[in-house]
């Protein structure tokens, strides 16, 4: 690790925008040779504005990386089984590589049953009890998007992973858990942290490697961090300031970190459009294996 200063910026826009190009190519060449485009499906269910907003961006990148795809919208009452429907009918469906059940569901939703229905080769996001069941064990599958964003930017940017110390802090599905077996995978080694966890800022400052995915606005202060860390930030918070303008932050206090720091990502521009490139890269692996057996 360098020495502690002003952090280097893991920029997520970038690396996500070259991940983009090359899945783009990889599109353009199957498609030259006669084959149909990937096709992803995203079931979006009431009207929370950033919900919207995520699904509208998942769209425009699908777009321009030349994979087909459509929304499918339900009012916010929707019942379990017109969903449940839903997702049959594309399970179904033969131009369709990827269902993307965008979450948070609406309470009366039981979302468990909901990723459960998925095939499991068009579980782009990774939340398929068999996906995660797959991950535990080290296997190839495919991942959640979050964790998996995480990894491809630490990597890109050389930060080694043998032998370091990485603290998460968080235990979701689908960031927590994932990162943390991850990061085990790549020889770190990993302590977790949650809303229970006693002496979490000790904890957080033992570490190379620190993951936030806690959903809680600059939780993580300058004093929390190792000098020469790299630190990941995940969270998403959308403020309105006084001007009616929207700022977005994350779980870190990047001012007071930046100057601890060695690696940074900043909100946004860090893992949001990871995460984005991410499901962008599982419907094109989803599509490469459904066109090598139909
Ligand atoms: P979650 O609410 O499911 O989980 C939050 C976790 O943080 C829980 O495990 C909880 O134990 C822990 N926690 C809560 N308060 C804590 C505290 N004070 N100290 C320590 N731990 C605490 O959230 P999530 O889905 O993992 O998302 C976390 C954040 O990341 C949210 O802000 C979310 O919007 C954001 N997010 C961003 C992306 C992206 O693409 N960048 C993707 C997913 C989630």
């Amino acid at each position: 690790m360098l020495e502690s200063g002003v952090a280097q910026i893991l920029d997520g826009k970038a690396v996500a925008a070259s991940v983009r190009g090359k899945l783009k190519a990889t599109v353009d060449d199957v498609v030259s040779r006669g084959l149909r485009r990937p096709g992803l499906a995203v079931i979006l269910v009431g009207d929370n504005p950033a919900s919207q907003i995520y699904v509208r961006n998942k769209i425009e990148a699908c777009r321009k990386t030349g994979i087909e795809s459509h929304c499918q919208k339900f009012p916010v009452d929707v019942s379990q089984r017109l969903v449940l429907e839903s997702i049959r009918q594309l399970n179904k469906d033969t131009t369709i590589d990827g269902i993307l059940v965008q979450l948070p569901l609406p309470e009366h939703l039981a979302a468990d049953a909901i990723l459960a229905e998925l095939a499991p080769d068009k579980d782009v996001d990774g939340l398929h009890p068999l996906n995660m069941g797959l991950l535990l064990m080290g296997r190839l599958a495919l991942r959640p998007c979050t964790p998996q964003g995480i990894m491809v930017l630490l990597e890109y940017y050389g930060i080694g992973l043998a032998g370091k110390r990485a603290v998460v802090i968080g235990r979701s599905n689908l960031v927590g858990k994932p990162i943390a077996l991850m990061l085990m995978e790549k020889n770190a080694t990993v302590t977790v942290c949650h809303s229970k966890s006693a002496g979490l800022e000790e904890l957080a400052r033992s570490a190379d490697v620190l993951v936030v995915a806690v959903g809680r606005q600059s939780l993580v202060r300058g004093s929390w961090v190792k000098p020469g860390a790299a630190v990941v930030d995940v969270g998403i918070h959308r403020l309105e300031t006084t001007q009616g303008d929207v700022e977005i932050v994350g779980d870190v206090h990047f001012q007071e970190v930046a100057q601890v720091a060695s690696y940074i990502t900043p909100v946004p521009g860090g893992i949001g459009p990871m995460t984005v490139a991410m499901l962008l890269s599982n419907t094109v692996r989803a599509y490469q294996e459904h066109i090598m057996l139909r």
